[in-house]
């Protein structure tokens, strides 16, 4: 436990007395992973964590944060990728207790879930009733709703469905002063007035705690066809992923592209993995049409939009995924990149988006300004290429000292981020700004952006309580303070 002052040691007697010793944890041990980010770029230290089990009692922590002026930080899964979760004092708020699926309404094409449910727990919940909740990440197994609302998540469905922020309709948020916020509505129109809805979508835990959310069902898709693809370059993917909007229209549910060098390190660290073509080329596409018809002939058609598109030399190679097993192998060929990345060594990582017409541009521009800066730096740029987002990743060279590499973080970050911006794209497609990306925020986000969501903070939080020193940074309230 860090050293308490007497206002922090009072707060934590108020919160037990109220939730209970269970809900209000101080050892060391117990707290530990609350402290660490995912990647283990930051490890922070916090009072206590706090676990409540319902709104009402997270209204009660973050009033009585209020009054004792302790900043909070919500948790969910801690899964964030940009430090957004580390507590730099104060108290972690986990809504991990809040897990309860409140309501399905079939007719309305909704659910109204709380926070803290694992997005494969509301997936499931979802199936079970034969519906289709969309959104999906490789951390779906671990991260949660509130966590997925506060980022602003997207994942490998933005394609078809859109991010949380399209599949959501209605919150509830306990404001920093402990009042509830009742926004849960499962309405596809409301125009009275400002959206606050959206306000508190992507805010990081900055402006309010997220308790639950109203979101929107889709038909279960009832045929899928998945296709791993290799092409000659980016641009011959670029132009492949618009013949496939064009000829498959809502069908086309994701299109992800990863480089020769992230096909072999997951082949080489990946227990199982298998080579899904014939020999190496120099990108890949993995394509996926989905339909909630039975009788849609998704096969027939990717084989004849694939069949036009080898003819005019945009695919050199291509293999169908016959079953849902190898549908799956294919899949996890993709979804294992991330991790497998790290087995190569220290990696510098960007998750930027841009038109989707510039996407391979960027893609080549970017990869040749990091070769040429650093001769043996391995790129691998993969990702969300048919919604313009890649995560462009720097794999250290390979003799090189990883600390060494990592030194160059910021540098290889302004590099890359001003190629983004000078193609008008953004330097947080999809994980957030967190910590990580606070201060490179301030050189890129429009200025009188930058000041909306100043004045948007300190109206909502005047206090600076909640999530501190995270996404803009107010006063000198940097984390590095508490
Ligand atoms: P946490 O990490 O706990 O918190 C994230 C932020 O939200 C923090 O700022 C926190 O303070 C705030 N927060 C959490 N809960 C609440 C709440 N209830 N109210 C208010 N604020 C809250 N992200 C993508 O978008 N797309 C991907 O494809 C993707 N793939 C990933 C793959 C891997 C292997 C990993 C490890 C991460 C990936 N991520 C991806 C990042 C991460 O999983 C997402 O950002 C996820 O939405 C975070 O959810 P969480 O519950 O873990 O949130």
């Amino acid at each position: 436990m860090a050293t308490q002052s007497a206002a922090g040691a009072a707060l934590i007697e108020t919160l037990t007395a109220r939730l209970g010793a269970t809900s209000v944890l101080t050892e060391a041990g117990a707290i530990e992973p609350y402290l660490v980010e995912t990647r283990g770029l930051y490890r922070g230290s916090a009072l206590a964590v706090v676990r409540p089990r319902d709104r009402e009692e997270v209204a009660f922590v973050v009033s009585e944060c209020a009054r004792a002026g302790i900043p909070i930080v919500p948790q969910g899964g801690n899964t964030g990728l940009v430090g957004g979760g580390v507590p730099f004092g104060g108290v972690v708020l986990s809504l991990a207790r809040l897990d309860r699926v409140r309501e399905i309404d079939g007719s309305n094409a909704t659910i109204t879930v709380e926070a803290g449910c694992i997005l494969r727990s509301v997936q499931d919940a979802a199936d079970a009733a034969g519906y289709l909740f969309p959104l999906s990440l490789a951390s779906e197994g671990s991260c949660r709703i509130g966590g997925n609302l506060a980022t602003n998540a997207g994942g490998t469905a933005v394609l078809r469905y859109g991010n949380m922020r399209e599949l959501t309709l209605g919150l509830e948020v306990v404001l920093a002063d402990g009042r509830v916020w009742n926004g849960l509505k499962g309405l596809r129109k409301d125009n009275t007035g400002y959206d606050l809805r959206d306000l508190f979508i992507g805010s990081e835990g900055t402006l309010g705690v997220i308790t639950a959310a109203v979101l929107k069902l889709f038909p279960k898709p009832q045929a899928r066809v998945t296709a791993f693809v290799a092409t000659a370059s980016p641009h011959q993917a670029l132009r492949l992923f618009e013949r496939l909007r064009e000829g498959a229209g809502d069908q086309l549910t994701a299109f992800e592209y990863m480089p020769d060098f992230g096909l072999e390190i997951v082949l080489k660290h990946k227990p199982g993995a298998v080579r899904p073509l014939t020999g190496r080329h120099a990108s890949y596409a993995l394509i996926e049409l989905s339909s909630p018809q039975k009788d849609a002939d998704l096969q027939g058609r990717l084989e004849t939009i694939l069949g036009a598109a080898m003819e005019d030399g945009l695919v050199d190679d291509a293999v169908l995924g016959a079953s849902e097993a190898q549908s799956l192998a294919l899949w996890s060929l993709r979804e294992s990149l991330s991790e497998v990345q790290r087995l190569e060594g220290g990696s510098i990582k960007h998750d930027v988006a841009v038109p989707v017409s510039r996407v391979a541009e960027f893609i080549e521009v970017a990869t040749k300004a990091c070769e040429a800066d650093m001769p043996g730096v391995r790129v691998c740029a993969f990702g969300h290429f048919g919604d313009g987002n890649i995560h462009f990743n720097l794999s250290q060279p390979v003799h090189m000292d990883k600390q060494a590499f990592l030194a160059e973080w910021g540098r290889f970050n302004h590099m890359v981020h001003d190629i983004v911006h000078a193609m008008n794209g953004s330097i947080s497609a999809e994980h957030g700004i967190g910590l990580i990306k606070r201060d490179e925020l301030s050189l890129y986000k429009d200025p009188v952006a930058l000041d909306l969501m100043r004045t948007l903070k300190q109206t909502l939080d005047p206090h600076n309580i909640l999530n501190p020193g995270k996404v803009v940074a107010i006063g000198d309230h940097s984390p590095a303070s508490f």
